[in-house]
This record gives C-alpha cells, structure tokens and sequence, in this order.
C-alpha cells in the first residue's frame, strides 16, 4: 500500500482536501482527530496530562480544558515538549495500528505538523502538500475561529513557511480558489496514487 502524507499550514485546507479524498474510497487517518480521541473522557493519554500539567488544565467535570493546555504550552517549550512526550508515541503507535488493519491501494494520513516535526517520513512513500497564500490562511481561520489577526499571525510564525513546506512536497495542491476547484486536483491525484500502488512491489 502507497502511504501519502497529507500537509499544510493551519487554514491551508487540509481537511477539506482529506475530505474530498475521503469521498473517493480513500481511507483518511488524521493525527489531529487521533490525538482529539486521546484527549476526550476516557482517552488513554488523559491522565497522564491531568499528573503532569494538574488540575489548571481541566474542567470542573473532568474533561480537558483544551484552551487551557494550548495557553500553557504556546509560550513555553519546555511545557510543549512534555506534552508532545504523552502524545506523540500513543498517536505514531495509532496511525501503525490503523494502516496495517487496511486493505488498499493507497492510504492518506494528515499530519498538520510533518514538516516542522519531521516525524513519520519512515512510513511515508510521498507528501503531499496543500498550498494557499499565507493572507489566505490568515483569513479563514479568522472566519472559522473567532481569533484576532494578530493571533492568528502568531500560529502562522510558528509553523513552517510556505516555501519551507513546498520543498518537502512530492505532490501540491494549491487551494487558493473555491472548493470546488479542488475536484479536479484530487481527482487527478487519486489516479496518479492508484497508479503508483499498481506498480508497486507487493
Ligand atoms: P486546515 O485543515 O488546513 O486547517 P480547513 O480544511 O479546515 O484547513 O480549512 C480552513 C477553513 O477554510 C475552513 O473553514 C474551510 O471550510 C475553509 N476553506 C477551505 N478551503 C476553502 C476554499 N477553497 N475556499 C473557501 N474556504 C475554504
């Protein structure tokens, strides 16, 4: 099975890229969603925040008080470092886990942070990246948070650069139009990676 992982900045239009792949039969495992899940009540990596960060980044009903912990951990690396030692083993372990229970020619996974982590490449035969202008990213996740501008700002100087990111990419999607726009690209992907899957060693 081909492995694409799946990158870009906040508001570059991963998950509307995944969700558009997603309709087309490919199975999507989003990092974001599985870190999401060991966060929510009950998740395995809950307890072990609530020990090391205590109960200033919980709710009064016991769950993750997610504002809190992103407050804690944007300003201070060492915190972030904690946090990331909780989480990213039980999600590296989770995306194995989902990819070797699939049967298919190719399989996305969305990995918000790829470039700047440079996690997972060992399970990744190609990156795709989803590509916007930087004030485009701005706006939308504007739109879609309620964040200010400068905010926002703030999240786009911590992440890779555009032009960092597209020197990782094998393959791009620019989604700088309609969503709509989009049909084309993925259609055309989708056959490229099936035609890769076909001509791989099995
Ligand atoms: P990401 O997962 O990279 O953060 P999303 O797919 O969530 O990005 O997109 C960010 C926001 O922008 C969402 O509210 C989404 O609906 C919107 N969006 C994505 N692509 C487009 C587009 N081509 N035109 C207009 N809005 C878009």
């Amino acid at each position: 099975m081909v492995v694409v992982g799946l990158t870009g900045g906040i508001g570059s239009g991963k998950s509307t890229v995944a969700d558009r792949f997603a309709r087309l039969g490919v199975p999507v495992i989003d990092t974001d969603v599985i870190a999401r899940e060991l966060t929510a009540p009950g998740g395995a990596a809950l307890a072990q925040i609530q020990a090391a960060f205590g109960d200033a980044v919980m709710h009064a009903d016991g769950t993750l008080d997610r504002a809190a912990l992103r407050r804690r951990v944007f300003a201070d690396e060492a915190q972030r470092r904690r946090l990331e030692a909780i989480l990213h083993p039980r999600i590296r372990k989770a995306v194995e886990a989902a990819l070797a229970s699939l049967d298919a020619p190719y399989a996305l996974v969305v990995i918000p942070l790829l470039v700047e982590t440079g996690g997972y490449r060992d399970l990744l035969d190609r990156v795709l990246v989803v590509d916007c202008p930087e004030t485009v990213q701005v706006e939308r996740v504007m739109a879609r948070s309620g964040l200010a501008r400068e905010e926002v700002a703030a999240i786009l100087a911590a992440q890779a650069g555009r032009a960092g990111r597209l020197a990782a990419a094998d393959d791009v999607i620019v989604n700088a139009a309609t969503p709509q726009a989009l049909d084309a690209e993925v259609e055309a992907l989708d056959s490229r990676y099936r035609g890769l899957a076909g001509k791989a060693p099995p």
